[in-house]
């Protein structure tokens, strides 16, 4: 789960990923260049450019496209005809456009276009940018329309899979319920008011029961002559509220803003989670994290916690200059992810040069094992800083989490096993396997005295 969402605040990445394929259709160089240019480099889309509805015909006979984008005159098809072939190859269209009046606008409509744009000067250029990268990035969100009426659920999904979201389906409440439980990834559920077994006012409850509006946006429609209802579906948790008849182009509108919203609360929540420098979960993540996981941790299940610190870091930073620390710290960091990934470990950085893990399924003994895989591996790890080579060491101290002990506690122990890796050489791991030797080489007696 929060890899997925993870996934979309890196949306150009994702993008890149997919190989869009854009075909750009325009008869004036300057605005080809320019529009090709910026697209590429902000989408990381191939953009393929044509000056006439002709050369458009060949591209379309021999060429797969995500969608297109087109000026609505061209030499050789004066009246729009370029949307006519597009919409016969299934195309999604964005048309831009010099005029803009209700007419051309109804035309658009029966066209099936995704999206018009008016040229009006210097923002053209930003608001065609900013279309192509939603519908791209609309690829990986996913709604559910629920509505008992089938003509209406098919218009309504026509609207939103014609602007490039995964889109299911549900004719009634109950369906619905049922499709929520069994896919996860929903982000925005449209929602009838009138059905027979459950009314969308109800749905909508229902669903806020689990799911907060941080995670799941709701819209309801309908065509009820009531106007309190949409009062009444807002209070229930609804985000939006639409009255039929609407206008497509309306719906799309506050579909957008509801998708929007969406991106800008998990973009937040990821910055909030993050380590700057590092990119690795921060404390405050790490413990919320790990206190839901080991709430939802089986009885029977195993999980173990480690704490890390990189051996004479100050010398590091006193030498070489913060700058190199800096890279210490993204090195060992870029390898714990490395290492943690393939078994869904969780590594984040508690502060300065200390990390913490939190091991799923794992006992004292894969604990230890795995902690001294990390030791070695950095252990290895040269860093070629002003021709001067820097390697580190780290020293590690891991616990299995007790049952009916806080994590606090736990933590702690762990903390406490670091403290007697360090003051015995560095370089090692201490986990309660080892805790005899550790005992034995425990100088002081007030190191003694943690147990
Ligand atoms: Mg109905």
């Amino acid at each position: 789960m929060a890899g997925r969402k993870d996934a979309r605040h890196v949306s150009v990445a994702t993008i890149k990923d997919d190989h869009n394929r854009i075909l750009l259709i325009e008869d004036s160089p300057a605005m080809t260049m320019l529009l090709r240019q910026r697209m590429e480099e902000e989408t990381g889309a191939d953009v393929v450019c044509c000056d006439s509805l002709a050369s458009a015909r060949v591209c379309l006979q021999t060429q797969q496209f995500t969608l297109a984008l087109t000026g609505l005159n061209l030499p050789d098809a004066p009246r729009g005809e370029i949307v006519g072939l597009l919409g016969d190859f299934g195309v999604p269209t964005i048309v831009f456009t010099a005029i803009f009046d209700p007419e051309a606008r109804e035309r658009y409509a029966e066209k099936k276009i995704i999206d018009y744009i008016v040229k009006d000067g210097k923002r053209t250029i930003e608001t065609v940018l900013q279309t192509v990268s939603r519908i791209l990035s609309n690829r990986a969100f996913t709604i559910l329309v629920v509505d008992d009426a089938r003509s209406a659920r098919s218009g309504l999904v026509e609207i939103l899979a014609r602007q490039n979201f995964r889109v299911l389906e549900a004719h009634s409440g109950k369906q619905a319920l049922e499709i929520l439980e069994a896919e996860e990834i929903i982000d925005l559920v449209v929602t009838d008011y009138h059905m027979p077994d459950m009314d969308g006012y109800e749905l909508t409850r229902r669903i806020r029961e689990t799911r907060s509006s941080e995670e799941m946006r709701i819209v309801g429609v309908s065509s009820s002559n009531d106007r309190w209802l949409s009062a009444s579906f807002l209070k229930a948790g609804a985000c939006d509220f639409i009255y039929r008849p609407f206008v497509p182009e309306e719906l799309q509108c506050r579909i957008d803003n509801n998708i929007e919203t969406l991106k800008q609360i998990q973009r937040l929540r990821y910055l909030a989670d993050r380590d700057y420098l590092t990119g690795l979960s921060n404390r405050r993540c790490f413990f919320e994290k790990t206190k839901q996981m080991e709430e939802a941790r089986l009885p029977g299940q195993c999980s173990s916690v480690a704490i890390l610190d990189i051996d004479h870091f100050k010398r590091i930073n006193d030498t070489y200059g913060h700058e190199a620390g800096d890279r210490v710290l993204k090195m060992v960091a870029d390898t714990l992810t490395e290492i943690c990934a393939p078994a869904k470990h969780f590594a984040a950085r508690l502060g300065g040069e200390e990390f913490a893990l939190y091991l799923r399924n794992t006992d004292a003994f894969q604990a230890h094992s795995f902690c001294e895989l990390i030791r070695q591996q950095i252990e290895e790890l040269v860093m070629e800083v002003n021709k001067h080579e820097i390697a580190v060491t780290i020293s590690i101290g891991v616990v299995e989490t007790e049952t009916g002990e806080s994590f606090d506690n736990n933590l702690n122990a762990a903390d406490q096993l670091l403290y007697l890796a360090k003051s015995n050489g560095r370089n090692r791991v201490y986990s309660t396997l080892t805790l005899p030797e550790a005992m034995a080489a425990a100088k002081s007696s007030a190191v003694a005295e943690l147990f």
